[in-house]
């Protein structure tokens, strides 16, 4: 069971899907957002947690069945040593049966009755688009535009080492060899400027990236 499933949206902006909202109120500049930004915003700081984590002190929670139904919940937050910090991000997602409809991502489609006798059962990938997105930080702080700063130059993979440099990016290294076994390291630039000062290429690296817990040369690399 989740404990933010019963818990009321509070929102400063709370968007049901198909709805919009303006910002602001600069009728020369009008702006807005529907519950679809919030959710594609979300999405892609959860591809990003680790970065989010370390750099920007967030925590951010993929539940995988709110009710029992299906539904999916993502949730971001401040690090915090609270029981139950207020959530900054949260969208609602929900499994979309029309084929050529749009849907944000493909997952497993989960369903735990929360109850002991009943198992949860996996009714295989299904996809999910977004239902409901609340947020209560603003769109247009300091801090949300930072993020999307952050998604933005997260989001770059050069395809050369001296790429990776130009963009001021560190390399986020996972080992991909199992679902227990992801444990990440970082390359700083230094390390980076080191490896092609030995006269390695991109793809060089990759061969020769060996986890460091299970042995696994099968590494998945992303900006950081
Ligand atoms: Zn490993």
């Amino acid at each position: 069971m989740d404990a933010h499933a019963d818990k009321p949206i509070i929102p400063n902006v709370l968007l049901r899907q198909g709805e919009t909202v303006k910002l602001g109120d600069d009728a020369a500049n009008p702006q807005e957002i529907s519950c679809d930004d919030i959710a594609k915003l979300a999405l892609a700081m959860h591809d990003h947690s680790y970065f989010f984590s370390l750099c920007r002190g967030l925590s951010i929670r993929f539940s995988r069945d709110l009710n029992g139904s299906g539904t999916q919940g993502l949730f971001i937050t401040k690090e915090s040593n609270e029981a139950d910090p207020p959530n900054l991000i949260q969208v609602l997602f929900r499994q979309t049966y029309d084929k050529d409809g749009e849907f944000l991502y493909e997952a497993d489609l989960i369903m735990d009755r929360g109850k002991d006798y009943e198992p949860t059962v996996n009714k295989g990938k299904h996809r999910f688009m977004a239902e409901a997105a609340a947020m209560e930080i603003d769109w247009n702080s300091d801090e949300t535009q930072q993020w999307r700063l952050d998604i933005e130059r997260l989001s770059k993979s050069p395809d050369t080492l001296t790429g990776w440099i130009e963009d001021d990016l560190e390399m986020l290294v996972r080992c991909d060899s199992g679902f227990f076994c992801r444990k990440p390291a970082i390359l700083t630039k230094k390390d980076l400027k080191q490896y092609i000062a030995a006269g390695l290429s991109l793809e060089d690296l990759k061969t020769r990236l060996k986890c460091s817990k299970c042995g696994q040369r099968r590494a998945r690399i992303a900006a950081f």
